[in-house]
């Protein structure tokens, strides 16, 4: 590949390539790979009668009137004229602009592109672009920026389309023949100026795949690190003595998942595994074995959950399991006292806690370990990839179990893990009922709290969440007026609780204690309940303004009731009248199954619903998506494969200019992607 500045370019100052830097183009190369973000297809205009109805198209026809001009208030000049084909009139508007106006010529034959509506028997165009009709071509259009048009890219483009030929191509020759890929230089030439459609199909199906390829080989590339030597390799398994400890037994998918998990640290390579299972599958029960197993070997364990009321949780149910054990266990998070804090410190470093249990806390510098040798990473996906890196820097080469309570769909999993192992929780502990689900709007809600009221009767309790907690967002219900509300209804005689973001880390954990002890009936309480908390005794879960929430989370919040075998409702409460959002939400009613959810959830929100922004820590993608395109990126990922299986460090000759592909395209994750 070349480096050459753009501003050997005809018409490119250093002004303009300053302009050009703005959007990332820094030299020739990066303007190749500039694609367009749409297309102005003029390659076959339509006559005024053949255009669809509000639908963009090109539209020819011959001027057939003088240009009038008309104002019609200070500021707004109307440019009005017709233009006919074959009989039929076309009539436009120019809304302000004298300059195009002008540029119109009776009796000259030009290219409207906009949406025509239909008049009496004509047809009306508002604001068009306008081209001379031997412009016929398939036009690209490009992000802009103030000082620099898409007119203006597409000649820095065209005139350097001189130097394409140069351009190295990253598919290796047998690999383009075989799937019959057009070259580079042709692929480039047609995404910026295709002459057909087909051309431009044929050269984005490369484009696309050479990206993906890139991507997967990169994946592939740099997850060979993981395939290191373990520093810890386990001599026994210990999980058959922790399972004899529990309360219950174990169900299979967690034996399985257990043992897949010893056999890796048991192996001389380090475990690099994720362990995905629905709310309620019993995750927990899997981690603490597994940290069982690594304490009686002689090493240190630490779990990092994503806040402060799930780490306290896991800290108490691994205290209970551990407290006959001698195991020591801990809890740091970020409100832990400065003095027990630096006890901990000095206990982690000299080997007296076995297991660490707290929030990204634990991945600050100050924490040392002894001998830290399995990492354990609880709803994975609300940590980015550098904190949960982080973690696994507290040591050389741990074990890493990365735990997922969102059911990616297997094969984007696979994708976008590709280089972690899997282990899935598909079975339920024995016992665990549907959780009935409703969806009603705001005037049957106190019909939802005589319900609730009833199940408190029974001796159950319930959860209600709201949106949001400010006071300012008028439509939305705060949990803190709600609250007060609350008092005013039929739960007025219950113990009502208030637990929201804007507590303390002290007054949520003795809220939350509270209504795990029974002594609050109701909570009332912002999405802080979300993630894994645990009260067996809860049986309703109500939802306020559903709509504003992700399927997955819904089924999230859903996963905190029917935990203790007692018959457990739903109930989402929203006023929405949106068809696609009711019919989101009735997913919720008709099934249980998170995985089915997970893929409605996809379908709809995309992959934004699974990984916050870019936390999926994969580069950005110009053409693929990872959702849409998923045969295509398994594909692709079947092949990346077999390159690397082939050439792990892509040092072949016919391989550089796909590893330098690879390099550029992962240069700022280089070496921290694991
Ligand atoms: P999650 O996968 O959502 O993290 P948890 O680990 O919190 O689920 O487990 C949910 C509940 O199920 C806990 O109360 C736990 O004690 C219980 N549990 C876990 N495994 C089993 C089992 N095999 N049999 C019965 N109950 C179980
Ligand atoms: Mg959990």
């Amino acid at each position: 590949m070349f480096n050459k500045s753009i501003t050997s370019l005809k018409g490119v100052g250093p002004k303009r390539a300053q302009l050009f830097e703005k959007l990332g183009v820094f030299d020739i190369d990066a303007l190749f790979y500039f694609y367009p973000r749409s297309y102005i297809d003029l390659s076959n205009p339509l006559s005024p009668l053949e255009a669809p109805i509000d639908t963009p198209c090109a539209i020819k026809a011959t001027v057939a009137t003088p240009v009038k001009e008309s104002r019609i208030r200070k500021g707004m000049t109307l440019y009005k004229f017709t233009a006919v084909e074959d009989g039929v009139t076309l009539k436009i508007t120019i809304f302000n602009n004298k300059f195009l106006a002008q540029k119109v010529k009776e009796n000259e034959e030009y290219i409207f592109y906009g949406s025509a509506s239909a008049g009496l028997a004509t047809r009306e165009m508002s604001s068009p672009e306008i081209f001379k009709s031997h412009n016929s071509y398939i036009r690209p259009i490009y992000h802009a920026t103030s000082g620099l048009s898409s007119y203006v890219i597409e000649s820095t483009v065209k005139s350097a389309l001189e130097y394409a030929d140069k351009l190295a191509d990253p598919i290796p020759e047998d690999i383009r023949l075989k799937y019959r890929l057009p070259d580079i230089a042709d692929a480039i030439r047609n995404i910026h100026f295709p002459k057909s459609q087909a051309q431009l199909k044929s050269a984005k199906r490369r484009l696309m795949f050479q990206e993906m390829l890139t991507l997967q080989c990169g994946l592939q590339y740099f997850g060979r690190g993981n395939k290191q030597n373990s520093a810890a390799k386990f001599s026994s398994d210990f999980s058959a003595e922790f399972e004899s400890m529990l309360p219950f037994a174990l169900t299979n998918a967690q034996k399985r998942a257990i043992s897949q998990a010893v056999e890796d640290m048991q192996s001389s390579s380090r475990m690099n595994r994720m362990l995905q299972g629905d709310v309620g599958s019993g995750k927990t029960a899997v981690a603490a074995s597994l940290c069982y197993t690594a304490c009686k070997n002689g090493y240190q364990s630490a779990v990092m959950a994503p806040t402060e009321i799930l780490a306290e949780q896991h800290y108490s149910s691994f205290k209970a399991l551990f407290d006959s054990t001698g195991l020591r266990v801990s809890l740091l998070t970020g409100s832990t006292p400065a003095s027990a804090k630096r006890e901990i410190l000095t206990s982690l470093s000299n080997g007296e806690i076995d297991i660490l249990i707290g929030t990204h806390a634990i991945i600050s510098n100050a924490v040392e370990f002894k001998n830290l040798a399995l990492v354990i990473t609880d709803e994975q996906h609300r940590f980015g990839v550098k904190q949960r890196t982080a973690l696994t820097k507290k040591a050389e080469a741990p074990h890493v179990l990365v735990m997922s309570a969102t059911p990616i769909p297997r094969t984007l999993a696979l994708i976008i893990y590709g280089d972690l192992d899997l282990s899935v929780l598909d079975e339920m502990p024995a016992g665990r009922k549907a959780v009935e689900t409703r969806l009603i709007n705001a005037e049957k809600r106190d019909l939802a709290f005589d319900f609730i009221s009833k199940q408190i009767k029974r001796g159950r309790q319930a959860f209600i969440v709201c949106p949001l907690i400010e006071d300012n967002e008028s439509d939305l219900i705060s949990a803190t007026r709600y609250f007060d509300n609350l008092k005013k209804t039929c739960l007025a005689e219950s113990r009502l609780g208030l637990l929201h973001g804007k507590m303390s880390a002290k007054e949520k954990e003795e809220t939350m204690k509270r209504f795990s002890n029974g002594e609050i009936d109701v909570l009332v309480s912002t999405t802080v309940v979300e993630v894994g908390v645990d009260v067996p005794n809860a049986s309703v879960m109500m939802i306020e303004g559903a709509d504003r929430f992700g399927l997955s989370q819904l089924h999230q919040l859903r996963g905190r009731v029917g935990r203790g075998g007692y018959r457990s409702y739903c109930i989402l409460v929203s006023d929405t009248q949106n068809e696609v959002t009711l019919k989101r939400l009735n997913v919720m009613c008709d099934t249980n199954d998170g995985f089915v959810i997970a893929e409605a959830d996809l379908k709809t929100r995309g992959p934004g619903s699974f990984f916050g922004e870019r936390q999926h820590g994969l580069p950005a993608l110009k053409l693929s998506d990872l959702v849409e395109d998923i045969n295509a990126l398994q594909f692709a990922q079947d092949i990346a494969k077999s390159i690397i299986k082939r050439d792990a460090s892509l040092s072949l000759d016919e391989h550089k200019n796909l590893r330098e592909c690879v390099e550029k395209m992962f240069g700022e994750f280089n070496g921290s992607l694991n």
